[in-house]
């Protein structure tokens, strides 16, 4: 093995160990948490990497780098997941490699998605971004719309062809009256996950926690971690 295989099989297996202590500790079974590694800032033969090394769900913010990574490591059977504030004008681009977007936060969003999806003949699964610490009506300053508009958004999704909806997503906020309070946050994501499922009772997907919160998130109950700096290391740029 590479130095960097060793140094990534040995963050992983760290990272694992969390997540099995957070489940155990939170009654739930592994199986019930799926790791997701935030693959962001880094190159495409890390996504290798981590793919030999048993990674299946990776993670991108930006549309630039995420495209071509996609598109070097298209012989190995991964699941993109898109996560970054997204420009309508970038839809077309995201359909054709991510099979989730985690961050749909806007109806002209929905509907650009929507066309690339059906345009590429595929079927994008979508999370709804979730600002906890945005007003109503308002979007947050991380992206994510407010709990109040999670429903109307999610009643979109559903509705427009080539998109599932799969459930919700948040980042805890830096801001507001979830700041610094991650658990409370994620708590309160699992809450609006509830309200969800009795109109998409499919939609049972929740996104939530990362390399410094994971713990928080599983033991709220998310489905989902992103999981990028204690996996890869800290990253050499902002991203
Ligand atoms: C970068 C990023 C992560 C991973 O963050 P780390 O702190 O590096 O684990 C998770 N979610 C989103 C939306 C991100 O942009």
């Amino acid at each position: 093995m590479t130095d960097r295989k060793h140094e990534l099989a040995a963050n992983l297996a760290r990272v694992e160990e969390r997540i099995a202590s957070a489940c155990a500790a939170a009654g739930r079974k592994r199986a019930d948490v799926t790791l997701i590694v935030v693959t962001k800032t880094y190159p495409a033969s890390d996504v290798r990497l981590l793919s030999d090394l048993g990674v299946r769900h990776v993670a991108e913010n930006r549309d630039q780098d995420a495209a071509p990574k996609a598109a070097a490591c298209a012989d190995l059977s991964l699941h993109w997941h898109f996560v970054g504030q997204l420009q309508t004008n970038k839809a077309r681009s995201v359909a054709g490699y991510a099979h989730t977007v985690q961050s749909v936060d806007r109806a002209r969003l929905v509907t650009a998605l929507s066309g690339a999806a059906v345009g590429a003949d595929r079927e994008l699964g979508c999370l709804i971004q979730v600002a906890l610490d945005a007003e109503s009506g308002e979007r947050g300053a991380r992206g994510g719309v407010g709990p109040d508009g999670v429903e109307e958004l999610a009643d979109r999704v559903a509705g427009a062809p080539g998109l599932r909806l799969d459930g919700l997503m948040t980042v805890a906020p830096l801001a507001g009256p979830y700041a610094g309070r991650q658990q409370a946050a994620f708590e309160r994501l699992m809450e609006i996950s509830s309200g969800l499922r009795v109109a998409h009772p499919a939609a049972n997907m929740v996104s939530a926690g990362m390399s410094a919160d994971l713990e928080e998130a599983v033991a709220a109950g998310a489905t989902h971690v992103r999981v990028g700096t204690a996996v890869l290391g800290v990253r050499p740029r902002l991203g």
